[in-house]
């Protein structure tokens, strides 16, 4: 069904700030047209992306920046984190099934399924998933999907 991202992002956003009360969470949206997806999985994708920017941020430093724009070919949605980073070698390693880089934020409570489920739904969704990301800087991960246009 065709999504119309600002009432999507609204809805996640409002139950963020619930679920995350401490976290800072800006958003910026920035689109013409309505994005064809499946929103059920589309918010498991954000989910995923905004607990792990949460998780894997010091506790003075939790604050995500979103940004949904979209270009002539595609929409681009940007997850921007102040986290503890990955490094670049883990880069491919992390989208695998059960991948869980060794460091003292990853000690219980999580699988490490988040980014192979982020991985595999945008792909089915005709789309992609890139990281890039500094050490004790941030991370950020990109989704792109193709635009779509509705037919009149
Ligand atoms: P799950 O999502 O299943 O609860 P998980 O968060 O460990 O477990 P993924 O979401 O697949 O698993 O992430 C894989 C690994 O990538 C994590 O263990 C973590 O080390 C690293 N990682 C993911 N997102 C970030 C991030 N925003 N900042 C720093 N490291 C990250
Ligand atoms: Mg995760």
């Amino acid at each position: 069904e065709y999504i119309e991202l600002n009432e999507f992002c609204q809805h996640i956003f409002d139950a963020t700030h619930i679920k995350y009360p401490d976290l800072q969470l800006n958003y910026k949206i920035d689109v013409k047209d309505e994005m064809y997806a499946d929103p059920v999985l589309l918010t498991s994708v954000f989910q995923n992306l905004i607990d792990n920017a949460y998780k894997y941020s010091a506790p003075d430093r939790k604050v995500l920046d979103i940004r949904v724009q979209q270009n002539k070919k595609n929409f681009v949605i940007l997850f921007k984190d102040r986290g503890i980073g990955i490094d670049k070698k883990e880069f491919n390693s992390i989208f695998k099934k059960f991948y869980r880089v060794k460091n003292q934020f990853n000690q219980q409570g999580s699988i490490g399924l988040g980014l192979a489920f982020c991985k595999e739904i945008t792909a089915f969704m005709g789309g992609d998933i890139k990281v890039d990301s500094q050490m004790n800087v941030g991370t950020v991960f990109t989704l792109s999907f193709p635009v779509e246009v509705k037919k009149a």
